[in-house]
C-alpha cells in the first residue's frame, strides 16, 4: 500500500483539536494520551503513524494484533488492547500489549492477575488494566453493569501483577456522549476512592473525543478520524 498523503494531514488535524479541547476545558494538552485505533489496518499504516510522532497504538482482535506487534517489534510502540478479551487469551494479550482497556469480569481479572506474591515479567513490568463499563442496555458491548463496577475495582485493586489504572467506557449510539462521559466521570470517583491511583479515564472515539475530554478523559481511543476509513476485516 503507497504511503497515504492524508495521513499527516487528519494526526495534525486531531491534534490540533485535541488541544483546543483541552484549552476549553482548561486542562493540560501533554497530559492526554490520543491512542491510535489500527484495527483492521496492515502493520505499514502503523509504520506511518509512528513516523508521525505516535507512540500510542490500540487494536481489538487479538491475533491482528499480536502479528502488527511483532512485525514492528523495532519501533517501540506500546500496545493497547482495547476490544473484547476471552480468559484463556488474556496471558497471550499481556506479552505485547502494556495496557488492556476492556477488563469487565472476575474471570478475566482472575486470569491476568499473578498469583499472590509473584512478580512479573522482568522487563515487561505490571499490566495497566481499564475496567470497563457498560452504560447502554446492550450486553453485546462489553463492559460491566455500573453497579458492579465497586466490587470489580476491590478485586483489581487486591490483585498482583496488575495495576488498576481507571475506568473505559464506549458512549452509547444513541443520545448525547456528553452525558455519558459525565457518568462515567462519577464512576471514576467513585472506584478512586477503593483505588487513589486509579486516576485515569479512557474515553472518546473519533466521533466525541471532545465531550469526553470536557468530562476528564485522559486516554483518547480514535480510529478512523486519523486512519480513514477501516478497510474490511481480513
Ligand atoms: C474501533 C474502536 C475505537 C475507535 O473508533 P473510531 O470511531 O474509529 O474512532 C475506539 N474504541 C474501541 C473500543 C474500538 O473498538
Amino acid at each position: 500500500m503507497s504511503p497515504d498523503p492524508g495521513l499527516a494531514h487528519r494526526v495534525t488535524a486531531v491534534r490540533e483539536a485535541v488541544q483546543s479541547a483541552a484549552r476549553e476545558a482548561g486542562r493540560d494538552p501533554a497530559k492526554l494520551v490520543t491512542i491510535v485505533v489500527t484495527k483492521f489496518h496492515p502493520a505499514s499504516l502503523v509504520r506511518e503513524l509512528a513516523g508521525l510522532g505516535m507512540r500510542d497504538m490500540g487494536e481489538s482482535r487479538h491475533q491482528e494484533a499480536r502479528e502488527k506487534a511483532a512485525e514492528l517489534a523495532d519501533l517501540s510502540l506500546t500496545w493497547h488492547f482495547v476490544g473484547q478479551l476471552q480468559g484463556k487469551k488474556a496471558r497471550q494479550v499481556q506479552r505485547y500489549a502494556r495496557v488492556l482497556h476492556s477488563v469487565d469480569r472476575d474471570s478475566l481479572l482472575d486470569a491476568l492477575a499473578l498469583p499472590g506474591g509473584a512478580e512479573p515479567d522482568p522487563g515487561r513490568g505490571e499490566t495497566d488494566i481499564f475496567l470497563q463499563v457498560d452504560l447502554t442496555d446492550d450486553p453485546a458491548r462489553g463492559g460491566v453493569a455500573p453497579d458492579g463496577l465497586e466490587s470489580l475495582a476491590e478485586r483489581a485493586e487486591a490483585a498482583s501483577g496488575i495495576r488498576l489504572a481507571g475506568v473505559m467506557t464506549v458512549a452509547p449510539r444513541e443520545g448525547d456522549p456528553r452525558r455519558a462521559f459525565a457518568t462515567l466521570r462519577e464512576l471514576s470517583e467513585r472506584v478512586q476512592r477503593i483505588a487513589p491511583g486509579a486516576t485515569s479515564i479512557s474515553a472518546g472515539m473519533s466521533g466525541d473525543f471532545r465531550e469526553a475530554i470536557l468530562e476528564g478523559a485522559t486516554h483518547l481511543r480514535i480510529g478512523t478520524a486519523i486512519t480513514g476509513n477501516r478497510p474490511d476485516p481480513r
